[in-house]
């Protein structure tokens, strides 16, 4: 395994006119880590994630996949990533096989029915492949948003929140699934507010608090110095 990170965050800021939302974030993902990204609302979780999408730009500070910056590289480190993000976002009247082909056809895969079906397979989703986005359940929908963020098959999975008003069903099916993505190599990042969640799959847990890293450590290490699960939802 390369030593190069699988992500970088280096003295990362964000300003929103004086204030700054993400203030000073300095992270190294390695590859293969199943990395939990914890804090409240508002604690800068998506701000810090889009900037790693290349969607909002850095104040300063840099971010890198792979070893490549994102601000210099933004089509080469998109490639790399697999982001799902918070919110639903798709055409409402295609259905879920097209949006797929859709996202597959923005990375130049034309040919890519098989993982596709594999994917819907393993979301659950084979006999809504025909049915339009509109016509989904809210969890159905999430659902696609996760295969679609996997089409290109990248190595970094990026995940916003997934499970935020989602079934339990759905909840452990979508685990399931990114842990054994992660078994298979792929790197995770997963944003949540839940700690039980962190602890449950990820093997290291960074705490986001009014944009700082606050805390960073092994999720064993972090749990027990911290006593006791309320300690760390203080510190929160
Ligand atoms: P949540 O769990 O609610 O999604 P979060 O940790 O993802 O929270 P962010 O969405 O990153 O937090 O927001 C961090 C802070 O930045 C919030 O206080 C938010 O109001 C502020 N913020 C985000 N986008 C903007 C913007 N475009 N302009 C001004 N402030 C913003």
């Amino acid at each position: 395994v390369s030593s190069v990170p699988a992500v970088r965050f280096d003295a990362i800021v964000k300003r929103y006119g004086a204030r700054a939302v993400v203030d000073g974030v300095s992270l190294d993902i390695a590859q293969g880590e199943f990395f939990a990204l914890l804090g409240a609302n508002g604690a800068g979780k998506t701000t810090l994630i889009s900037m790693l999408a290349g969607l909002t730009r850095a104040s300063a500070g840099r971010v890198q996949v792979l070893g490549r910056d994102v601000a210099l590289d933004p089509i080469a480190t998109r490639r790399l990533l697999g982001v799902v993000p918070q919110e639903l976002v798709f055409d409402p009247f295609f259905t879920v096989r097209e949006t797929l082909r859709l996202q597959s056809g923005y990375f130049g895969l034309d040919r890519n029915d098989d993982w596709i079906d594999a994917l819907l397979h393993k979301l659950g989703l084979t006999s809504q492949a025909e049915q339009n986005m509109r016509q989904l359940s809210g969890g159905m929908k999430r659902r696609v948003m996760v295969a679609q963020a996997l089409v290109h098959k990248p190595p970094v999975i990026v995940l916003d929140e997934p499970t935020a008003g989602v079934d339990v069903e759905l909840r452990q099916s979508l685990w399931q699934f990114i842990t054994e993505l992660n078994r298979q190599g792929h790197t995770v990042l997963l944003t949540t507010h839940y700690l039980e969640e962190a602890e449950a799959l990820c093997s290291r847990i960074g705490m986001l608090k009014l944009g700082q890293l606050v805390a960073l450590d092994s999720t064993t290490a972090l749990l027990s110095r911290f006593a006791s699960t309320q300690m760390l939802f203080r510190l929160q």
